[in-house]
């Protein structure tokens, strides 16, 4: 008997931790948070308290009350029992977006996280230069640890860091949990790396789509898992549906014309936001400037995780051809405008030295600085109509230092789909007042997500004999796969 357990991912964008369970094995596929669930609890300064291990998480709905698969650290800290086994024997990660992987920061060491390269790469620059204290996915921090003093009596606190059992999987290459056959297939999606799966099991063959699309720059990517789902004869299908009710899409081919064509009317700075860690949103933009004669200027975390990209297979600009934005922190020590005060005289930060200037930046930023591709506020208020500027919300106060003169600002990212998005969307809309940058904000942005239509007709080609609609509000929508002969199943979240 399979059985397929929703810990997420219902009725809500996002969120999935969905449990397969076979005879002797289980897996899960994702391990996400539920952004709209935690928005309604949490916000920036009201977070979950890690001296209470999991059981913030437990208590507000965030996490699944399931014995044998938090970390040790978590439980014994609260007086949890620890089992010797995992109960589960793998999480199989569609992409490193945090709805889908946030919550393996929890899970044990020993459970094997299986996920593609790129998804790997991801997650890496998150855990590197994130600044959450959740974002333990590669290793993990044994934490409320002690041991005894060496001198003297009573102990001390300790952490060790240990590896995560972290399993890069190649495309289409099978690999095994238990009696369960496993394929992962790359799609296309809003970041690098997301992969559907194809789990051919003793019983079941079951497909998950994780989150794709067929209007990025890698449709036939997601048209081979099509083929390929289709000739696994599936009879369960887990289908993502996050836009089932909409029928347009917009290309980045589109978004490059339209940013290249408004671009070309302006002669001050061009300041863009896209997200993060959306590469093929960066490489748009990379054409756009070479379009329009401008330089592209990227953050430290952008860099970051451009760098990881370089050498990899890919088609990501070199971090060479990009600028790097190296933004006043700590000291804001920069040029001949920052003094620091020695008694009564004023010392400025050119005579300072190299090394004193570095002080004010994190150890994987410091090596950034060094490149000769780096800029400051300075080079940007200099030479506006060379560059355009990616800054994002929380790099919104650059325009303090910056003073941008006849700018613009291209809004190229989702619309606000809950109450803090909304609150900063605000806020955004009060920064460009002040700096008089117009916005510009229709038809600027690329769903990940493939619209109705396209989400329809990949589940008639694939054709299961079951579909679960998860990481969608519209889940009705797909009532009409049933004329085809197709069953529909609402899934239920699984009380534990
Ligand atoms: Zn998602
Ligand atoms: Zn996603």
């Amino acid at each position: 008997m399979t059985n397929i357990n929703f810990f997420g991912g219902v009725d809500e964008i996002g969120g999935n931790k969905i449990r397969v369970e076979g005879k002797n094995e289980s897996f899960f596929f994702d391990f996400g948070m539920a952004f709209s669930k935690a928005n309604d609890y949490l916000s920036e300064f009201l977070q979950p308290r890690k001296a209470n291990g999991i059981l913030d998480f437990v208590e507000l709905g965030l996490l699944p009350c399931i014995k044998g698969i938090y970390r040790e650290d978590y439980l014994r800290h609260v007086g949890l029992s620890y089992p010797k086994e995992p109960s589960v024997d793998g999480v199989l990660i569609s992409h490193s977006h945090v709805d889908h992987v946030a919550y393996v920061h929890h899970l044990r060491e020993d459970i094997p996280i299986y996920l593609s390269n790129e998804s790997y790469l991801i997650l890496k620059a998150l855990e590197d230069t994130g600044t959450s204290s959740f974002s333990e996915y590669l290793h993990l921090k044994k934490t409320f640890y002690m041991s005894p003093k060496v001198r003297g009596d009573g102990y001390k606190r300790t952490s060790t860091k240990i590896k995560r059992d972290i399993r890069i999987v190649e495309p289409y290459k099978k690999f095994n949990i238990g009696n369960f056959q496993i394929k992962s297939a790359p799609v296309d999606h809003s970041l690098p790396g997301a992969s559907a799966f194809i789990v051919e099991g003793e019983e079941e063959t079951i497909v998950y789509t994780g989150d794709l699309r067929f209007h990025g720059r890698n449709p036939e990517l997601t048209r081979k898992f099509v083929r390929e789902a289709a000739k696994a004869n599936p009879t369960i299908m887990i289908s993502e549906g996050t836009r089932i009710d909409k029928k347009e899409n917009i290309s980045e081919d589109e978004i490059e014309q339209r940013a290249s064509s408004e671009i070309a009317k302006h002669k001050g700075l061009v300041v863009v936001n896209y997200p993060v860690r959306d590469l093929d949103r960066l490489l748009t933009f990379y054409k756009v400037a070479q379009d329009t004669e401008r330089k592209l200027v990227i953050s430290l975390k952008q860099a970051y995780l451009l760098k990881l990209f370089q050498g990899t297979d890919n088609v990501y600009p070199d971090l060479s051809d990009v600028i790097i934005y190296k933004p006043r922190k700590g000291w804001g020590l920069i040029g001949d405008d920052n003094f620091a005060c020695v008694e009564d005289e004023w010392l400025c930060a050119d005579k300072m030295g190299a090394k004193e200037s570095l002080r004010d930046y994190k150890k994987w930023e410091r090596e950034f600085l060094e490149y000769d591709n780096v800029i400051n506020y300075k080079d940007l208020q200099e030479n506006p109509q060379d560059y355009i500027f990616r800054c994002d919300f929380f790099e919104l106060k650059e325009l303090i230092d910056i003073k941008p003169a006849n700018g613009v600002y291209i809004k190229s990212s989702t619309e606000p789909f809950d109450n803090q998005m909304e609150i900063n969307e605000k806020k955004v809309h009060k920064w460009l007042k002040l700096f008089n940058l117009p916005l510009f904000d229709k038809e600027f942005h690329a769903s990940g997500h493939a619209n109705g239509q396209e989400i329809l007709n990949m589940i008639r080609d694939i054709n299961p004999e079951k579909v679960y609609p998860v990481h969608t509000v519209y889940k009705d929508k797909f009532k009409e796969l049933c004329d085809d002969g197709i069953e529909v199943i609402y899934p239920i979240l699984h009380k534990n």
